[in-house]
């Protein structure tokens, strides 16, 4: 997808939206209130494109509302509207989005959007924040709230290689699907990593897991499609904090970290801070970085089967 590609699908959503950047979509009939939510991330595209894609479907007829309210909300969206070029594209302008719901606000960028779009969040019973990572990798679910029902629902419904639990419990700071698992509890509060930022092709499998959990969670008519393959639920027992930002880290046990890399209990990952990590239990190592954008910046997560 070019940039232009982008801003179209960005304005399309913008341009029905309210004053608040959400478009809001009601069935009429009685039902969940939904939110799928783009653009956390400024340069965390696909998610915009994804959200464009539900919305065709809808004006198209090809997909149809059948209860409750849809909202498709756009976060950290000027990011994207104001870009000249790919490079323009950042993660955030003064403070990460998806780390500051806990913090007292100040009048920037971030925390005003925040602010935006707070009560829609809190008035959702489900939100579905859709993301992208850094580096190359598998697509990943993100699940706040270890409950039995949920995790099933992401067996079932979620075409992603790996769902990851507890992740919440080892950020360095709040969250929005962690804002909302807190204010609400009962729904779903997820986190769709879809691949690389600017790996188009994720857009297909982010569309049809979109629209899939969209129909488990009765806002879509139709029934969602069971996988063949079920993800493996992995709960995240550590993550290496940078205290420096730019060479925090060093990796030990490949020249190549990927996501989702197997490693053996007692294997040296990696020196984090000038301290060497050793894990004590089979672990998969998941969204490595090797530089830290800055300090604060979480380096990897250690995560074991459930
Ligand atoms: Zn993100």
């Amino acid at each position: 997808m070019k940039l232009e590609d982008l801003k179209h699908a960005l304005s399309e959503i913008f341009d029905a939206a309210n004053q608040d950047a959400v478009l809001t979509l009601e069935s009429g009939v009685p039902g969940p209130t939904v939110s799928v939510v783009a653009l956390t991330h400024g340069n965390e595209v696909t998610g915009v494109a994804t959200a464009q894609r539900v919305l065709e479907g809808l004006k198209s007829g090809a997909l149809k509302q059948q209860s409750g309210r849809l909202q498709i909300v756009l976060a950290n969206y000027e990011i994207l509207q104001d870009a000249n070029d790919f490079d323009d594209l950042v993660r955030f302008r003064f403070e990460d989005m998806n780390r500051i719901w806990a913090k007292n606000g100040v009048d920037e960028h971030e925390y005003r959007a925040r602010e935006r779009i707070r009560p829609y969040i809190e008035q959702s019973d489900h939100v579905i924040d859709l993301h992208s990572t850094n580096r190359a990798s598998t697509s990943i679910g993100i699940l706040m709230g270890y409950e039995e029902g949920r995790v099933e629902a992401m067996r079932r419904h979620l075409d992603t290689p790996y769902v990851l639990l507890e992740a919440e419990k080892f950020l360095n700071g709040m969250s929005l699907v962690e804002f909302h698992q807190n204010s609400r509890k009962s729904g779903l509060s997820l986190v769709i990593e879809a691949g690389q930022h600017f790996d188009f092709t994720t857009v297909e499998t982010n569309v049809e897991n979109t629209i899939n959990l969209l129909r488990h969670l009765d806002i879509l008519e139709g029934d969602p499609a069971d996988l063949t393959e079920q993800p493996k639920i992995l709960k995240v027992y550590a993550s290496g904090i940078a205290k420096t930002a730019g060479n925090a880290i060093s990796w030990k046990y490949s020249d190549n970290p990927e996501g989702f890399d197997f490693v053996e209990s007692g294997t040296h990952i990696c020196d984090l801070n000038d301290e060497p990590v050793v894990v004590d239990r089979d672990t998969y190592i998941v969204m490595q970085q090797v530089e830290a954008l800055h300090a604060g910046k979480e380096m990897y997560y250690l995560a074991a089967e459930v």
